[in-house]
């Protein structure tokens, strides 16, 4: 499966591959109107030097672009927001009300990624967090908006995946920057018939109710489309949004039936693993189990710490 580096999906927004991990993980967006330009989400720090190469052989100059917007703080989203300020003059960050101070000191959003990952791997990884000066800052409440020249985007306060997530609502695609509210759905696992969207528990804000509300809260706009950060266009949302829900609910009970193990995290990511292989078994992929249990791994252990993180707040 070849991912393009830069891939135009209508609407004036092309798909860019941030180079996180591996092609296909994880995605950012430019949306062109009328000669003014949003990114949204950023991925990392080494995204960067990709995006403003796609602005360059596009003649987009840096001063076109008006807004970096990341639905939230995690750096596969926001690593890369400091870098992209320095290089784009005009351009002003939006960000939701609890994410601002990381952005303007992203000292501790340094440190937790250090904790988890050490020196090498974070730099290799995502490379580096750079602060952003606090008068570059517009704060996001629920339903505010943003205007590209006439192109509204609508802020949409979505906790449950994080506190600090919001989606961004766009009038002219009838569509969703989704962040990871609205699930991952990966390229390798899209079939002709369907998708296979899975939800993202990370921690350590995971909450599954705000994160079903929220997700009902996307749905109320009948949105005809979701831009996933991992991975790329969703069309016809309401098809999958039920497998969604249904997958959050089995999280539920997987993480209540383990939470006095001795073995938490092991325990949970186990159960979620065969839970979700057994899923795959019904959605024709070509692929072989050790694949697919490849393709998910990463997730499985990170949905299992998240889902341990909320337990141990119960
Ligand atoms: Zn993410």
């Amino acid at each position: 499966m070849t991912i393009k580096t830069y891939e135009a999906i209508g609407y004036g927004i092309t798909r860019i591959e941030t180079g996180l991990v591996r092609p296909g993980l994880a995605a950012c967006y430019v949306m062109q109107h009328e000669n003014e330009v949003a990114i949204i989400e950023t991925g990392t720090h080494h995204t960067v030097a990709t995006i403003m190469a796609f602005l360059e052989s596009n003649k987009i100059e840096p001063e076109q672009v008006r807004y970096v917007i990341p639905t939230h703080v995690h750096l596969d989203h926001a690593g890369g927001v400091g870098g992209l300020m320095a290089r784009l003059p005009k351009a002003k960050l939006v960000i939701h009300p609890k994410g601002a101070r990381h952005m303007i000191a992203p000292e501790k959003l340094k440190a937790g990624a250090l904790e988890v990952y050490g020196e090498e791997k974070f730099s290799q990884m995502y490379g580096d967090i750079i602060p952003v000066a606090e008068d570059r800052v517009i704060v996001a409440e629920d339903n505010d908006t943003a205007d590209l020249n006439g192109r509204i985007l609508k802020f949409l306060d979505t906790p449950g995946h994080a506190r600090h997530h919001f989606c961004v609502y766009d009038a002219v695609s009838e569509g969703v920057f989704t962040g990871d509210t609205f699930g991952l759905s990966y390229p390798e696992l899209v079939t002709q018939d369907a998708p296979f969207l899975m939800p993202t528990t990370t921690p350590v804000q995971f909450e599954p109710e705000p994160l079903k509300a929220s997700i009902s809260k996307l749905m109320s706009l009948a949105p005809k489309r979701m831009f996933l950060t991992h991975y790329g266009l969703l069309e016809s949302p309401e098809k999958w949004v039920d497998s969604l829900i249904e997958q959050i609910n089995a999280y539920v009970t997987i993480a209540e039936h383990n939470k006095h193990s001795e073995n938490l995290e092991s325990d949970l990511t186990n159960a979620l693993t065969q839970y979700t292989l057994e899923k795959l078994k019904s959605h024709a992929t070509s692929l072989s189990e050790s694949e697919l249990h490849n393709l998910i791994k990463m997730d499985m252990t990170l949905n299992a710490q998240g889902l341990a993180v909320w337990l141990s707040r119960q």
